[in-house]
């Protein structure tokens, strides 16, 4: 059966595999002959609890099977992890030192800092967060209890192409807008966190991997639900997990390794993005990148027109062509194109076109 589908640049929740969706449709109903959909069932029993283990296997294997290192599956979205971090890592006298590269790091910061001593790291608050400060070398306080970076800033449209040495000092990534986008390697990170709505699934799960020295110790006088410990202990299944969008992330990761893996799925998103971008740059000042051109993020493309009537033109006609989601976050305003691992090719090669057109028709 053929679907409609729509040319969908979402931020979050964004576009799924068609492929996904359609497994997931065939099977939702009688989940592999237990009549009944996985929604439906015991997070105790045999059946989900196979599911659970293979997303998590699933996700250390896309990794390279990384010795030492977990994966926690939690609720409350990367926002809760704003405050789960400092909850649980920060104890008296120390401090975690930010990286300040846009809105969502920013929201992590002002987590820590109702919690415990934040500092600020590197920042490039002061260029409007158009181009990522230079990490090389940090300024870290003594008594640095961990480093926090947001790998890809999801509304401005930056994404950090390396990270620093942080030696001992744990590095932890929120990595919510491009977890999976490309290979990389998890042993430079103490922890890492991701919502599930933007690479990896639907909303509702949060997806950590992280050393497990560093899940073990959480402090026990924080809330049971807020200690990674208890996640760790417990393989996540401490209390009800949510086991549908968990059920998910398997079927997508399993999408990413028929994709060729890693690399296949960069391949791709390489070419997404670079058909977009150089539609900007070729259109002789019509287009203009946000972000500086070193700094690009490859999953959101965010862009400007000459004014804002133009740009409410362009968002007006997209819409009427079909395309969905291309209006910039309220708080920077312009257009933004999000290209994550499920949006096709195609539907890149059709936006470009609908920009060119757009261009002729109004230059
Ligand atoms: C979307 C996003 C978040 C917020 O995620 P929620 O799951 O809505 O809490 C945090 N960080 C980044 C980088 C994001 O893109």
């Amino acid at each position: 059966m053929l679907s409609k589908r729509a040319y969908n640049f979402n931020a979050g929740p964004a576009a799924l595999p068609l492929k996904v969706l359609e497994r997931v449709q065939a099977e939702f109903v009688d989940f592999q002959g237990t009549g009944m959909s996985i929604m439906e069932m015991s997070h105790r029993g045999a059946v989900y609890e196979s599911v659970h283990n293979e997303a998590q296997e699933r996700l250390l294997s896309l990794l390279g099977n990384p010795k030492g290192y977990k994966v926690l599956f939690l609720q409350g979205g990367a926002s809760t992890q704003f405050a789960m971090l400092p909850l649980n890592f920060l104890s008296e006298g120390q401090v975690g030192s930010y990286v300040m590269t846009g809105s969502w790091s920013d929201k992590a910061y002002k987590e820590a800092k109702l919690l415990g001593k934040a500092h600020i790291a590197a920042s490039s608050a002061d260029e409007k967060y158009m181009r990522l400060p230079n990490v090389e070398s940090l300024d870290l306080p003594e008594h640095t209890a961990y480093v926090h970076m947001t790998s890809n800033e999801t509304i401005e449209g930056t994404q950090f192409k390396q990270f620093p040495d942080t030696g001992s000092v744990p590095l932890i990534v929120d990595m919510s807008s491009d977890i999976f986008c490309k290979p990389f390697d998890v042993t430079q990170f103490g922890l890492i966190y991701a919502g599930a709505q933007k690479n990896l699934g639907p909303s509702g799960v949060t997806v950590v991997v992280a050393r497990e020295e560093l899940l073990a110790s959480s402090p026990s006088n924080i809330p049971t639900m807020l200690r990674y410990s208890t996640y760790e202990k417990n393989n996540s299944l401490y209390n009800t997990p949510p086991s549908f969008a968990i059920y998910m992330v398997n079927e997508v990761l399993k999408w990413i390794q028929e994709e060729g893996g890693l690399e296949g799925i960069e391949r791709v998103n390489q070419q997404k993005a670079a058909l977009l971008y150089d539609r900007i740059d070729s259109s002789e000042g019509f287009y203009r990148g946000c972000v500086d051109s070193r700094d690009r993020s490859i999953m959101n493309v965010t862009f400007r027109l000459a004014n804002e009537d133009l740009e409410k033109q362009f968002i007006k006609e997209s819409e009427q062509a079909g395309f969905i989601g291309l209006k910039g976050h309220r708080s920077v305003g312009g257009l933004r194109a999000s290209i994550y691992n499920a949006v096709p090719l195609e539907n890149c090669q059709a936006l470009a076109e609908f920009m060119d057109s757009f261009k002729q028709r109004n230059r």
